[in-house]
């Protein structure tokens, strides 16, 4: 008698690979099916969980990270469990998760970043935003990064919400920065930092900018520094002012006040500024004779209607040097593929349609592989777009499981693989221990969180 999948006796087991919220709404709405017998298991690279929700969300955002305490009752379903500091491809493989279960989602995020494609993109001084992020986050992989903070100026390329975190952070005063959840050897060389001028260089013009309002609002209230935008970047070109008249976006519009509202600004004097530039690209980055980035040429652009109707960026033939001694590109994260998952190289995606993983020759899905998340769609949204995100991977998911659509998974245990493959492997309830070791250690600071970014320190202050 052959026994129903998702059933009592035969319940529909499911691997996550990659424990950011896309993969934790993924779970959750799995376990919200009524009459789905479900048990999941969720892998990640690093011993702790909520990817980017840990290491991406700025420190100073801590409402923003409370999310995590749904991805905590997730967690708490008796069908749930975490294998952390287990990697996909070093620790378990792509055929041993095909054996073990009947659907596998990767949530695996984008875990690298676009580049500007400029010459002395590469000069001592020039980074990617994305790596500074991870930096101050406490990553375990980007600890050791080293980032000039002796500089007086530093420019941010991009007018997204990442360029503006790392702009803001960047002007936080000491007193702002301890209360953070900020790695500690981050607060340190931040307080120390000699950082007195930020750029944030947009290529277009203030109706395109990337970042959302709430954002653009927090740098006009920095207590450590005069926000500006020059008052001629500030006005919109004639065809800005008609794209906005048309679209009537009050959103846009808002985001438009606020950055002429900065342009009226004077100068009151803190210790820092933080300057919003637009339609200006950088086409050089200049170095000096140690081979540091010492200057940045820009070009002044102009905005022209592509044929699809948006409002693009063009070069003119008027030019400029800034001088900059730290450059942070934030042009955007980039997904890398994983060995053995299609990969859409143009779109820095895993190929998938709606979250099912496509074969690019035949464009048929691939029995029992899902994706969600910044993996499946790119880097575009915030933590909660990832809801309905994972919500449509699922019900792809679902639909197949009654069209019988899955992999023929023996029932062996995982976990006893995993135990011989990686002994110092993370359960939920280890990072739960270590959850509270970073809080008290925090609380003892007079800190939300003292994070531990090491991960032999994580296993050694469990007692592994
Ligand atoms: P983003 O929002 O896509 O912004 C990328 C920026 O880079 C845009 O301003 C883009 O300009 C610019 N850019 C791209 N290529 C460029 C080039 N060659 N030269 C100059 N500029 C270039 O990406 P992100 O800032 O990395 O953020 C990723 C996602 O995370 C976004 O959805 C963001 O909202 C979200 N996020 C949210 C928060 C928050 O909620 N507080 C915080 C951080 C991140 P164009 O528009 O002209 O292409």
């Amino acid at each position: 008698m052959t026994r129903v999948l998702g059933r009592d006796s035969n319940p529909l087991r499911v691997a996550i690979v990659g424990s950011g919220p896309a993969g934790f709404y993924a779970a959750g709405h799995l376990f919200k099916q009524r009459d789905l017998m479900v048990e999941v298991d969720m892998f990640d690279r690093l011993p702790t969980p909520y990817g980017l929700v840990r290491y991406g969300v700025a420190p100073d955002h801590l409402k923003t990270k409370s999310v995590t305490k749904i991805y905590d009752r997730i967690a708490t379903n008796p069908n749930f469990r975490f294998f952390g500091n287990v990697e996909l491809g070093k620790h378990i493989s792509i055929a041993d998760l095909k054996r073990h279960y009947h659907h596998i989602i990767y949530s695996t995020g984008t875990q690298s970043d676009r580049r500007m494609g400029i010459p002395g993109e590469d000069l001592s001084g020039s980074h990617p935003a994305t790596q500074f992020v991870a930096w101050y986050n406490g990553h375990p992989d980007y600890r050791d990064c080293k980032f000039d903070l002796s500089q007086e100026t530093a420019a941010v390329v991009g007018v997204g919400n990442v360029a503006v975190d790392v702009a803001r952070i960047l002007c936080l005063t000491p007193g702002e920065l301890r209360v953070t959840d900020m790695a500690d050897y981050a607060i340190d060389a931040l307080c120390e930092s000699n950082i007195k001028e930020v750029f944030v260089l947009g290529r277009r013009g203030p109706s395109q900018a990337a970042f959302t309002n709430p954002e653009a609002k927090e740098l006009g209230l920095l207590p450590g520094a005069d926000v500006c935008v020059l008052p001629e970047e500030a006005e919109l070109d004639d065809l800005s002012r008609a794209s906005l008249e048309r679209e009537s976006d009050r959103e846009v519009e808002k985001k438009v006040e606020i950055l002429q509202g900065y342009a009226l600004r004077k100068p009151t004097g803190k210790a820092k500024k933080l300057t919003v530039r637009f339609l200006v690209s950088p086409v050089e980055l200049i170095g000096d004779q140690q081979g540091r980035v010492s200057s940045m040429q820009l070009v002044r652009n102009e905005l022209y209607e592509t044929e699809s109707g948006t409002l693009s960026a063009r070069s003119s033939d008027q030019y400029e040097d800034l001088p900059v001694g730290l450059v942070f590109r934030s042009v955007g994260y980039l997904g890398v593929p994983i060995p053995g998952v299609p990969f859409n190289e143009s779109f820095g995606v895993i190929s998938n349609y709606k979250g099912r993983v496509i074969d690019p020759e035949s464009q048929h899905p691939i029995t029992g592989q899902y994706t969600s998340g910044w993996a499946k769609r790119g880097p575009t949204g915030v933590v909660g777009t990832n809801k309905s995100d994972s919500v449509e991977t699922v019900t792809c998911m679902l639909e197949d499981l009654q069209d019988g659509i899955a992999l023929k998974s023996s029932a062996s245990s995982v976990e006893d693989l995993i135990r011989q493959r990686q002994p110092d492997y993370f359960s939920y309830s280890d990072w739960q221990r270590l959850d509270e070791i970073e809080l008290a250690n925090g609380e003892a600071a007079g800190r939300p969180r003292a994070k531990i970014t090491c991960v032999e320190e994580m296993l050694a202050v469990l007692g592994r």
